[in-house]
């Protein structure tokens, strides 16, 4: 998929992350990786990082919203070498990313395809990782269930290695526009 296309399906920046994640930039404002929302509180009430952007999608109240607010990126106050940044490629893992990386397609049938599958099921131990989280349609996401891919006669999905520094450059650009948007 080619970075226009992938632009286009990816939504918006709440859609890239978990909802218990939160996205961690450093002093120059670019990307460092994520944090949990526990971690970013703490950050922000120690005073080493700030609310950058708050989340604008609607979700409940809770403890933690009430305590530090709701940040969907938070801005350290330190400066973290380029060197030193190394982005846990699952950090970003989320149903949207999924989607797009694979073009709606259905890994198992080649059909139009807008759930995703764990190829490990969850049952069995498989994670909700970038290698274990594949797009499939209903028909073959409810068909393959908690059951092996080779008892099912599938294959094992392709997963495509050059998705990760398109994904971190999207969201980059992503905060960048958001704060654009917001200094007007
Ligand atoms: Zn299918």
């Amino acid at each position: 998929m080619d970075q226009l296309a992938f632009n286009d399906t990816v939504g918006s920046l709440e859609d890239l992350v978990q909802r218990n994640t939160v996205i961690t930039v450093d002093s120059s404002l670019t990307l460092v990786g994520t944090v949990k929302r526990l971690r970013a509180a703490n950050l922000i009430l120690n005073g080493k990082g700030y609310e950058l952007l708050p989340r604008q999608d609607e979700r409940p109240e809770s403890n933690f919203t009430s305590l530090i607010g709701d940040p969907l990126v938070i801005a350290l106050n330190r400066y973290v070498p380029r060197k030193k940044v190394s982005i846990d490629p699952d950090s970003f893992v989320s149903k949207r990313m999924i989607l797009a990386r694979d073009g709606y397609i259905c890994s198992y049938c080649g059909g139009f395809g807008n759930t995703v599958d764990h190829i490990i099921p969850k049952s069995k131990g498989g994670l909700s990782t970038w290698g274990n989280l594949t797009t499939a349609c209903k028909d073959c996401n409810g068909r393959k269930g908690n059951v092996s891919l080779e008892s099912m006669g599938y294959k094992t999905p392709h997963i495509p290695k050059s998705f990760i520094p398109k994904r971190n450059q999207v969201i980059q650009e992503a905060i960048h526009e958001r704060l654009a948007s917001l200094s007007y």
